[in-house]
């Protein structure tokens, strides 16, 4: 047994209820939830990340991410399968093309813990969505035809659970490509799977340099020696930049006190806070949602009083496809006169011409 080792790691998941209630005592609400919410979406956690789990804390910000709850059986009127609209803007299997210069490529259809909150929880864990190769192919060619593609995303599932050599396959076929300006990863692993970022992979990243990996922390606690380690390398052997999106979540990070510890505790480990997402009307979201008056009134607390590079973007990604929009403070008015009417961070008003 080698907890090291992240292949171990992935057989050896929690995935079945007996094995959850051997380690930890669920709420009555829990246990009910459990079978029901897996005929909607697969349950796993890997050893490593159901260890940051507080036992004795029912509301603990790590069990209230991956054990499932009563919320997650219902459907509010506005919540629904596809919030981001990604199938209808798929011009080839796997490919979401929505924003003129950037498409997202999903090449793995596994995740090693499944996020309660997921957004695409209707086909993230679905067997019928592993890509095939013949697929890849497909893709590839839409990125050879399309040259108003700058970048391309690769996300999942989690793309780092393919093998080092397919990874290393995509890498240099999408290198290849005159247009592609620059490639970005979308992975959680960074989080829940450390072990993933071997020397062997960094290796790889190092021969596409620059790369961008876009993680998911969503809590100071997820932060352990083991991720520092690993995005150290990923930094100093892979030449990776890494940048963080966390979805803010009701009862686990709203509040601007542990986002300010949350992003602090990225820099401090070379990772910069990217975005801040209003959580997706995705169905069985409501246990996780807040409202977004409340969410400009945590990310108010933020700006301003803490380090600027702290600090990401707060955007809400449209439901239906409309794309991200940033949901900023009203700061500024524009008065009659020609001048504008501003609020700083401290609720200070000036007036000043531009
Ligand atoms: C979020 C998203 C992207 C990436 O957007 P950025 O603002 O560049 O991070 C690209 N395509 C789709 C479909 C997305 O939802
Ligand atoms: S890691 Fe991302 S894709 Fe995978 S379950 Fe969590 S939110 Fe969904």
């Amino acid at each position: 047994m080698d907890t090291s080792d992240w292949k171990w790691q992935l057989q050896n998941r929690i995935t079945d209820l007996p094995t959850v209630q051997s380690r930890l005592v669920l709420t009555p609400e829990e246990i009910a939830s459990f079978p029901k919410a897996l005929n909607n979406f697969s349950f796993s956690v890997t050893p490593y990340y159901f260890g940051l789990i507080d036992p004795k804390n029912p509301n603990c910000p790590i069990r209230k991410q991956v054990i499932p709850r009563a919320g997650e059986l219902v459907a509010l009127p506005n919540e629904v399968e596809d919030p981001l609209a990604e199938e209808r803007f798929m011009p080839v299997k796997g490919v979401t093309h929505r924003y003129p210069d950037r498409a997202i490529w999903y090449i793995s259809h596994v995740c090693a813990v499944y996020c309660r909150f997921c957004t695409r929880k209707r086909k993230v864990s679905d067997p019928e969505e592993t890509p095939n190769k013949a697929e890849w192919e497909k893709a590839l060619t839409y990125f050879q035809n399309t040259p108003s593609i700058k970048e391309v995303i690769l996300s999942g599932g989690d793309p780092l659970t393919l093998s080092d050599n397919q990874i290393h396959y995509l890498l240099s076929e999408l290198k290849k490509i005159p247009h592609i300006n620059h490639i970005r990863i979308h992975s959680r692993y960074l989080v829940t799977l450390p072990m993933r970022i071997t020397d062997d992979l960094c290796k790889i990243f190092s021969e596409f340099f620059p790369l961008y990996l876009v993680t998911h922390f969503n809590h100071p606690k997820e932060i352990t020696t083991e991720v520092a380690e690993a995005t150290k390398r990923l930094a100093t052997k892979g030449f990776v930049s890494v940048l963080n999106q966390s979805v803010l979540l009701r009862g686990i990070n709203d509040d601007p006190k542990i986002l300010s510890e949350l992003n602090y505790k990225l820099i401090s480990i070379g990772i910069k806070p990217y975005y801040l997402h209003q959580c997706d009307e995705v169905f069985g979201s409501s246990d996780f949602v807040v409202p977004i008056e409340e969410g400009i009134r945590i990310y108010q607390a933020l700006r301003g009083f803490h380090s600027g590079i702290t600090i990401p973007h707060y955007v809400k990604d449209l439901t239906g496809g409309g794309g991200k929009v940033l949901l900023t403070p009203n700061y500024f008015q524009k008065k009659e006169n020609g001048s504008y009417h501003f609020q700083n961070y401290k609720g200070d008003q000036y007036e000043v011409g531009h």
